[in-house]
């Protein structure tokens, strides 16, 4: 496994492996790993003959008053991960070579960033769009994985892909969960004992409006009193972005459920913000 922290460097590594015919498999991640993130390397390591995984808290995708200084990190137990996940290359740049003095340009992917977690974090989807962009263009992967977690960022990237013309396949994994449903993520390291105890709401609340659709109801404003009834009763939620019913292709509201809807749901545990989805097809209705 090697690793590589300068921008150029892995970008004409890249083209040497595709020059010889290899094809390469792209995870990024802001580290602090978990078995989320080993999931998506798992089926990248499938899929391709080389396996790059970068580490880089991006500074552009925070807000002035999030956690970007906080973010948990941990570079020598992620490298042991990936080292046992048998990585090939870990990507790990530096911010002031990623930004350098004079950066100007930025991706801006409109109308589906300011949506859900875009209306709370104004400019995180153009961060992340940005990032990714800088990213694919260094990493130059056949395949890149993002999962359905971020459910919204992975479409944000999915359209600046299809957009941009990058010949690059945007690939969905599933949401990997704690034993209690909780959705894995670096930010659960942030919660105390009782905040995570609190925190199974979230899957909680998410199940059961499964259930109604799934019972038949239709009503999609009815479902979404439900779930911000039960998230609010919990005691240790202290805000609640959004909770609801959307489309899956535009984010916005709906007021019934017809085709495919998305149940998502954004709030505060103390200063962490959580967030989680589950995507309901006509088929998943029926089953
Ligand atoms: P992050 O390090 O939080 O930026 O996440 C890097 C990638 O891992 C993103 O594509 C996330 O959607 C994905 N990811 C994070 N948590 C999970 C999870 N619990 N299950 C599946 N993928 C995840």
């Amino acid at each position: 496994m090697e690793t590589m922290r300068i921008p150029r460097i892995m970008q004409d590594t890249s083209k040497a492996h595709i020059l010889h015919g290899r094809t390469i498999g792209f995870v990024p991640t802001m580290g602090a790993l978990h078995e989320g993130h080993l999931s998506l390397i798992r089926m990248a390591k499938q899929e391709n003959d080389i396996t790059v995984v970068s580490m880089f808290v991006n500074p552009i995708q925070f807000g002035p008053s999030e956690d970007f200084k906080q973010y948990p990190r941990d570079i020598d137990g992620d490298t042991e991960k990936l080292q046992r996940e048998d990585v090939d290359i870990i990507f790990m740049p530096e911010i002031s070579l990623m930004y350098p003095e004079g950066f100007l340009t930025y991706v801006n992917v409109e109308k589906i960033s300011d949506r859900l977690c875009g209306a709370f974090r104004p400019g995180h989807f153009k961060g992340v769009a940005t990032v990714v962009t800088k990213l694919l263009n260094i990493v130059k992967p056949a395949k890149a994985y993002f999962g359905q977690k971020d459910f919204q960022q992975a479409i944000v990237i999915k359209q600046l892909v299809r957009d941009l013309d990058m010949d690059i396949d945007i690939v969905i994994c599933p949401t990997v969960r704690e034993r209690d449903g909780l959705a894995m993520s670096s930010r659960n390291a942030y919660l105390s004992i009782r905040q995570r105890e609190a925190a199974t709401i979230i899957y909680k609340c998410l199940i059961e409006a499964l259930d109604m659709i799934k019972s038949g109801i239709i009503d999609a404003g009815y479902i979404k009193r439900i779930m911000q009834d039960r998230l609010l009763k919990e005691a240790a939620v202290s805000g609640l972005d959004y909770a609801g019913v959307y489309d899956p292709v535009t984010f916005a509201e709906l007021s019934e459920i017809e085709g495919d809807a998305l149940l998502a749901v954004a709030v505060k545990l103390g200063d962490t913000r959580l967030i989680d989805n589950m995507l309901v097809t006509p088929d998943r209705r029926n089953g």
